[in-house]
């Protein structure tokens, strides 16, 4: 179900860095064709050997990425194994995640969020008709292809990225550092991840893009399980028609939450390009 890549064809490079259970490099896929050498550039995700009991989900979360394509979902070239190693060999986007882009303080436009938001509906959208869950949706998944231009509004270009590590397969611990973006039914049955759960990540994803990529539990007085024992919401938007948006998509009873349909369109009747000057006059006056 996914292509395999023989690791001598695998060169590596600097290291980017850990996951929650891997190694990531950057590094180049090397091909042979009609005697001609293609050099591609490649993210290459080892499982952290502490981990590899978990390569079978590693592989799954490959072979979902390899059996669907979407131009907002990530390419996974292949797998490849070496040893004790398992290497997931991955397209190699330009600007990295998401959440440490907006971290770092580069001003972007309401229209250019909301493009962000527009694309990642879109690849739901897709999974939905696919009827495939992803998991694992949050704005570190989220990939930065191009930048476009981020205070004009000229238009941004994101990858979802891999699940990893099936949620079944995750301690307690680890759900709870999950939150607010695992819904609040998988805390209670981690194998019963549904569409809807994706919706609630959704939520969360857009909370943190209009909200400079921060941790959307800082500085709240209730964090990680009681957070959800008692219901809570993440602090709304001041644009209301928004935080009714993701309040939908974070319904605590799963059946209330919106189609993905649904969602794009209310992402449509938002605000759109050329507005930004009229939504931070009306964030003035609010
Ligand atoms: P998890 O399963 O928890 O998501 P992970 O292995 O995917 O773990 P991340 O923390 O999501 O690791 O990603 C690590 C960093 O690597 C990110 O901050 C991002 O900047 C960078 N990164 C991830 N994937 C790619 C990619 N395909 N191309 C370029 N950079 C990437
Ligand atoms: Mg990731």
């Amino acid at each position: 179900q996914f292509h395999m890549i023989k690791y001598e064809d695998l060169k590596w490079d600097e290291s980017l860095g850990q996951g929650s259970f891997t190694r990531n490099f950057k590094g180049y896929k090397i091909e042979i064709h009609d005697g001609k050498k293609h050099v591609t550039e490649v993210f290459l995700k080892e499982l952290d050997v502490a981990h590899k009991n978990c390569w079978e989900s590693f592989f799954e979360a490959a072979s979902l990425m390899s059996q669907i394509s979407h131009k907002h979902l990530l390419h996974v070239y292949g797998v490849s194994v070496h040893g004790v190693k398992n290497i997931m060999v991955q397209e190699f986007v330009e600007y990295g995640a998401l959440d440490l882009y907006l971290k770092r303080g580069t001003s972007v436009s309401v229209s250019w969020k909301l493009d962000v938001a527009k694309q990642l509906a879109s690849v739901l959208i897709f999974l939905e008709e696919q009827n495939i869950v992803h998991g694992n949706i949050c704005a570190k998944n989220l990939l930065l292809a191009r930048e476009g231009d981020p205070s004009q509004g000229s238009s941004p270009f994101i990858k979802l990225s891999d699940p990893g590590i099936s949620v079944v397969m995750l301690g307690q611990d680890v759900i709870l550092d999950r939150i607010p973006w695992v819904a609040p039914e998988v805390l209670e049955a981690p194998d019963n991840l549904t569409l809807e759960c994706d919706k609630w990540s959704f939520g969360a994803t857009v909370w943190e893009i209009f909200n400079s990529g921060n941790n959307p539990l800082q500085g709240l007085e209730l964090k990680q399980r009681k957070f959800y024992e008692s219901c809570q919401q993440l602090p709304p938007s001041q644009w209301t028609e928004l935080a009714d948006l993701i309040s939908q998509c974070m319904d605590y009873r799963a059946a209330f939450r919106p189609s993905c349909r649904s969602i794009l369109r209310q992402l449509n009747s938002l605000i759109t390009s050329g507005n930004d000057h009229m939504y931070n006059v009306i964030c003035m006056f609010i």
